[in-house]
């Protein structure tokens, strides 16, 4: 379905941003990898699904970088057709304690980086009359918790701006939703399942059902593979109309 497409996905070479970009990839999109870390592993991965595969180690909390990522992915394959906003980063503290420094880097990260690329990838998809801008938010774009406070400004900021990109781009082939995920088990998460796990004295598992229990009635872990097959959605003929919403796949988090 997505033979001689471009897809970039920021902070792609763990978790959910892997898990999309395979799911893109089996669609036969090309792919652009971003992100720290293992680069080979993630490359050999979306290579192994017969896909075309680049890599750019753009930092994403700086917009220069941002700028030069862009360019070399039209290099590469000629312009993004499908771009995917989804580096993120986590810091728990209370608001009176919360470190500015990790305030900040959460909202370039999480926040201004999608603004960035976007703005960078709109012309292209513009003049091609066809795009797909799919931000990564979350549960946390639609519904508050505690000690996550620059993570939901910046997560609400996202649904924002997903809808302004949608507006702006309404009555043409360009558009763009949000995924909102509830809890993934990826590194992100797991940091949050340590810690827990610390601080009660409990088991792994013990602080995974924990963490499940507050927030997830499914008690399940949503997947990158399921956040994959909705990102191929928004991409298929059958997504063409749909501008602008914030679709939470979150085992009923934000039904409550
Ligand atoms: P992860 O830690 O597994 O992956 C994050 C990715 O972002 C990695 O590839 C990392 O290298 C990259 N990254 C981090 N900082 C970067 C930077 N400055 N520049 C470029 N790349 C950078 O986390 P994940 O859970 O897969 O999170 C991906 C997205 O999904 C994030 O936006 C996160 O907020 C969101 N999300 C995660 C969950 C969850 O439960 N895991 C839930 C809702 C939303």
């Amino acid at each position: 379905m997505l033979a001689n497409k471009t897809a970039l996905v920021t902070g792609s070479t763990s978790g959910i941003g892997l898990g999309i970009a395979k799911a893109l990839a089996r669609q036969g999109a090309n792919i652009v990898l971003n992100g720290f870390g293992d680069v080979e592993g993630p490359k050999a991965e979306i290579a192994a699904l017969g896909a075309q595969v680049a890599y750019h180690g753009a930092d994403m909390s700086k917009p220069n970088e941002i700028e030069a990522m862009m360019a070399y992915a039209a290099t590469e394959f000629g312009r993004v057709d499908i771009l995917v906003n989804n580096a993120g980063i986590q810091h728990v503290a209370r608001i009176e304690a919360f470190p500015v420094a990790r305030w900040d880097a959460i909202i370039a990260i999480n926040l201004s980086s999608a603004f960035h690329a976007t703005r960078l990838a709109l012309p292209a998809m513009q003049a091609a009359n066809w795009g797909r801008i799919i931000n990564v938010a979350s549960v946390h774009g639609l519904v508050g918790s505690s000690e996550k406070s620059a993570y939901v400004a910046a997560k609400h900021g996202v649904v924002g701006l997903t809808k302004v990109t949608a507006l702006e781009n309404a009555t043409s082939g360009v558009t763009c939703n949000a995924i909102c995920p509830g809890w993934v088990l990826t590194p992100l998460v797991q940091k949050q399942v340590d810690a827990k796990a610390a601080a009660l004295g409990i088991s792994n598992d013990d602080a995974k059902n924990l963490l499940l229990g507050e927030k997830e009635p499914s008690m399940q872990f949503t997947t990158p593979e399921e956040l994959g097959e909705l990102a191929v959605f928004f991409c298929s003929p059958a997504g063409a109309n749909v501008r602008g919403v914030a679709w939470n796949m979150d085992g009923g988090w934000a039904a409550q």
